[in-house]
């Protein structure tokens, strides 16, 4: 007699020959992933996942990786294929399959308790300290990604600098902030939900591409004698339009002349620190940021969702989270044991292991190999540049400084017919599986744009695309 009353398989047998069907489906899917670009979505596709009102009875296993397999798998966001260069997304890494089985059968809690997982991620938070350049001593925490890295960050500078706050709130304190050029929409944000509002970030004009000294000062002037407090400068390395990079040993002697802390916002950029000259002194100074947001997840190609705030102040970092109510007391052995935890610096309670995708690709393909690939996609980028300043009807529309490349397919068109042509090319390569751009505004102007975080690309890649971009201009008009 079998009972119905488990959640486990009721053959283990069965489940395991399943379960190594569903791997080979994946692993067939990620080695394949060449011939696999984003396709449009079936108009049915919702309906094929929808939940039946009588779904009382489960399915058994080989129905659900048969339907894995033709309904799942298909329908991915493309970002796995080597022409994906739309936004700013990683490709992910064989590694994730390792990572994804370990972590599964561990089911881990990392908001703290004593067990491995949490002394895995604190390693995988100290090896990228030392990347970075922070000092020994400096605290992190994964989470999902830059946004919330963000908002941790903010909090645990706006902790320090209103005493009481987090009993008493801001309490009628009006708190602005300070970002340089091609700030990410994620601080806005932040500032948004932490109720600090966005209207009060200043935005620091640039002198030879630098943020001006004296027009901050002047700002911090004027705010102070305002009634405001100045609490926070944001820099950024790597901006999601154009790729460029603060100065940061600049922002950061201003941070200190100042007294603001100094946030540095380093989602993809940050990882410029692995890859060879030039493109390695772009994020100088970054070890100098009272606080680091960056990702896994694009520049370090490892899957969906892990990202990471660092803080160079431990101690203000547990300021702003710390917090133990009876029940999470911690105790010197046993499995409330392993002090600090997790949950100590941040928001979440229960947490997800999200360093072991860090520390499986690291095993398996060393350091080095990431240094070459982040490389290898800013000469990508800069091979981008050039095959676009080759074709006599495109143009750039910013230098290619890192891994991102904003180029228009006919620049002898007015703005309007070439925000139309640009859209136009975009959603057309999209849609026959060629290559993904997506497109940014310029001076007004919608441009194409490519963010190359993506293992596998080759120049080839590159080669093709443009020549796919060039056909497509010419059979447009
Ligand atoms: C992607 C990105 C963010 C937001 O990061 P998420 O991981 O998507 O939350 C912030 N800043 C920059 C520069 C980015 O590229």
């Amino acid at each position: 007699m079998t009972t119905t009353s488990t959640l486990d398989p009721e053959n283990w047998d069965d489940f395991r020959a399943q379960a190594h069907a569903m791997l080979d489906a994946a692993l067939d899917h990620i080695a394949g992933a060449r011939d696999k670009p984003w396709r449009p979505v079936p108009s049915d596709l919702g309906q094929r996942y929808a939940i039946p009102e009588d779904a009382d009875s489960g399915l058994p296993p080989e129905q659900l990786v048969e339907k894995i397999r033709r309904h799942v798998l298909p329908h991915h966001g493309g970002n796995t294929h080597p022409r994906f260069w739309g936004w700013v997304q990683g490709t992910g890494l064989a590694s994730d399959v390792m990572a994804a089985i370990a972590s599964t059968a561990i089911n881990g809690n990392l908001g703290g308790r004593h067990h491995g997982a949490n002394e895995m991620e604190r390693e995988v938070i100290d090896w990228t300290r030392r990347v970075m350049g922070m000092p020994e001593g400096s605290s992190g925490v994964f989470v999902t990604g830059t946004s919330q890295a963000t908002v941790l960050a903010f909090q645990a500078a706006r902790v320090k600098a209103i005493k009481g706050l987090r009993t008493r709130g801001q309490a009628g304190v009006r708190l602005t902030a300070y970002a340089a050029a091609g700030v990410h929409n994620a601080t806005k944000k932040a500032l948004e939900a932490l109720g600090i509002g966005s209207d009060n970030l200043r935005l620091v004009p640039l002198m030879d591409g630098k943020p001006d000294p004296t027009a901050l000062r002047d700002m911090l002037a004027k705010d102070r004698a305002d009634g405001a407090l100045p609490f926070l400068l944001i820099g950024t390395a790597g901006s999601v339009d154009v790729g460029a990079f603060d100065d940061l040993n600049t922002l950061a002697d201003l941070a200190e002349a100042e007294q603001l802390w100094l946030h540095v916002d380093g989602a993809f950029g940050a990882w410029t620190r692995l890859a060879d000259e030039p493109w390695r002194s772009l994020s100088d100074g970054i070890g100098r940021a009272d606080s680091l947001a960056l990702d896994f997840h694009k520049w370090m190609y490892v899957g969906y969702d892990c990202g990471l705030v660092l803080m160079r102040d431990e101690e203000a970092h547990r300021a702003a989270f710390a917090a133990r109510p009876d029940y999470l007391q911690g105790a010197d052995t046993g499995l409330a044991g392993g002090e600090p935890w997790f949950c100590d610096y941040g928001i979440d309670l229960s947490r997800g292991n999200r360093a072991i995708k860090v520390w499986c690709a690291l095993q398996m393909y060393g350091q080095a190999a990431f240094a070459e690939a982040i490389t290898d996609n800013c000469q990508r980028a800069a091979q981008l540049g050039e095959l676009v300043q080759a074709e006599p009807a495109m143009a750039l529309g910013a230098p290619v400084i890192s891994n991102v490349c904003v180029f228009t397919a006919r620049s002898d068109l007015d703005s309007n017919a070439q925000s139309t042509l640009n859209a136009h090319i975009a959603q057309t390569l999209q849609d026959s599986g060629t290559a993904v751009f997506s497109t940014t505004k310029i001076g007004g102007t919608t441009l194409l744009r490519a963010a190359i975080t993506n293992h596998r690309t080759t120049a080839d890649d590159v080669t093709a695309a443009i020549a796919a971009v060039a056909r497509e201009a010419t059979a447009s008009i």
